[in-house]
């Protein structure tokens, strides 16, 4: 590449997305681009984000972090799947686990089986057919060579030494980084690309290609860009949460817990040092001390600092990358933490920046459209599958959750429930981020029953159905209880005693 043409990289912003984007590039472009990131120390970073999924693993093998070296660094804990607690109706719970329900049979995939045997009255639960869920409800966690099975799993993490780890393996690579607060956009005059930062104390960033992570001031993209913010207040109502730190509760779950609250829902991420836990709610239906009474009442650990209320909009701005800034993370958009989607998708955003970078510059804008069309459809399939938790619930009577039953569906969402309600089948589309075993459990979870099943399961004997499924089960159950307790697990492979 001609120097004319060298990349040169600004990241606006150095919370958990700035880290992970300056990690990444330094990773793979190494000395074929320039990076600078910007970042106030007096601004600080949201100081929220602990539950991730699956996808996680290829951030860390991508960069090639050691597993014990990241848990050790972030105080991490391992995740087999979300609790969701009273989302349906009260006092009913199940698992949105990772990885796979069941066994399929030849062609015929496991749901379709469960249905028929739910049929015949010879059916257990769905989430019974679950090693993750198995393991879950044992406290149980192992992997690597402690391990007779392999479950599929992510982590909870401390996102601020999550981003410090990654600070340091930027800045060895290479990574410049500039203490100090942006204070104005210099644009271009013929194009309007952006030309340079400009910081207090007269000091000038100029670079080619810009990343705003600046959280919800989306300094660049929304400020000076002036992108406009797509709302989706209409189909998630939730607008604000309240996060609070607490010592340890008595369990040491392998699960992230979501427990359903009456204007909203409460979090529970238990980490190694402490527990992170949060109330995201709606203000429309339940004031801020209401809401903070309602956690503080319902932690399982002393607290180590006070509720902070953050308020937020769910949606997206219009285009995420538009001239030459792309932003990523909180200045892109925000969708509540409910399947824990964020983190993931600073990193799939910088994934999809490094395939499509052109070569010459004057090839941004093939690139540019290509990735707003696949960043607008990825959380657009990612919001259909938070509204689901919504919508399916049962809790009649209660003014927040009876208004989450009438919200009028995204035409993508009611295709996929009209589907799944017939049969019980699902279509992935597009490199959908949740694939259908996570679907078909929230749905199941949520009391979406399929009306009947697919031919190919009525091919099966009846009477071999029941049999199956209890060897499936009781298969799940036995491989979970042999496996050591997560707490001591991570003692073990962190080498404590
Ligand atoms: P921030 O952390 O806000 O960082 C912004 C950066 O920009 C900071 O470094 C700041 O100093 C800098 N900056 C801003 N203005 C200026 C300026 N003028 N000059 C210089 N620098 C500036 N994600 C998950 O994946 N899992 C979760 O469980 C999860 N839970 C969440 C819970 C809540 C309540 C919220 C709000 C978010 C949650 N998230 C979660 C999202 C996650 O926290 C964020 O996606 C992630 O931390 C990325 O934040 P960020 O880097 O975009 O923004």
């Amino acid at each position: 590449m001609s120097d004319a043409s060298r990349l040169e990289f600004v990241i606006a912003g150095g919370g958990t997305a700035g880290w992970i984007a300056a990690a990444t590039l330094a990773r793979f472009l190494g000395d074929c681009a320039s990076i600078t990131l910007v970042e106030s120390d007096d601004i600080g970073t949201v100081g929220v984000g602990e539950a991730t999924i699956p996808q996680i693993h290829n951030l860390l093998i991508g960069l090639g972090i050691d597993q014990a070296d990241f848990l050790r660094a972030t105080n991490a804990s391992f995740k087999l799947g979300i609790e969701f607690d009273g989302w349906r109706r009260h006092g009913e719970s199940y698992i949105h686990s990772f990885g796979s329900v069941g066994r399929g049979v030849g062609l015929i995939p496991f749901r379709q089986l469960w249905l028929r045997g739910r049929a015949l009255g010879v059916a257990g639960d769905y989430g019974d057919y679950s090693l993750n869920v198995a393991a879950a409800r044992a406290g149980s966690f192992a992997i690597g060579e402690a391990a007779s099975v392999e479950l599929a799993y992510a982590y909870h993490l401390d996102a601020t030494l999550f981003a410090q780890m990654l600070r340091g393996y930027a800045e060895e690579r290479g990574v410049r980084r500039v203490e100090g607060k942006i204070v104005a956009v210099e644009r271009d005059g013929a194009s309007g690309d952006i030309a340079a930062l400009q910081l207090e104390g007269e000091r000038r960033i100029a670079g080619n290609l810009f990343i705003d992570c600046t959280g919800f001031r989306s300094l660049l993209l929304g400020g000076a860009l002036e992108v406009p913010f797509t709302d989706w207040t209409h189909w998630l109502p939730c607008d604000t949460a309240l996060a609070m730190p607490t010592e340890s509760g008595p369990q040491f779950r392998p699960y992230t817990q979501s427990l359903a609250r009456p204007a909203g829902w409460q979090w529970r991420i238990p980490l190694q040092h402490r527990t992170g836990n949060g109330h995201v709610f709606c203000s429309a239906f339940m004031d801020v001390d209401s809401a903070r009474d309602l956690l503080l009442a319902n932690v399982e650990g002393k607290p180590l600092a006070d509720p902070r209320p953050i308020r937020f909009t769910t949606g997206h701005r219009r285009e995420y990358w538009s001239h030459n800034c792309v932003a990523l993370g909180l200045a892109a958009g925000f969708m509540e933490p409910l399947e824990s989607t964020s983190i993931h998708l600073v990193q799939s955003g910088i994934s999809r920046l490094l395939n499509l970078l052109p070569r010459d510059r004057a090839d941004f804008a093939t690139a540019r459209s290509q990735f707003n069309r696949l960043s607008t459809t990825e959380w657009e399939r990612v919001r259909d599958f938070l509204i689901l938790h919504y919508v399916a619930n049962e809790r009649v009577g209660e003014a927040f959750w009876d208004h989450c039953r009438a919200i009028e569906l995204p035409d993508t969402l009611t295709e996929k429930l009209d589907l799944f309600r017939d049969s019980g089948l699902f279509v992935r589309e597009e490199d959908e981020l949740f694939l259908d075993d996570s679907w078909g459990q929230v749905m199941i979870g949520q009391g979406i029953m399929p009306r009947g099943w697919s031919p190919l399961a009525d091919n099966v004997p009846g009477e071999d159905i029941g049999p199956f499924l209890d060897s499936l089960a009781k298969s799940c159950r036995t491989r979970a209880a042999a496996l050591p307790p997560h707490g001591a697990f991570i003692a073990r492979m962190l080498g404590q005693p």
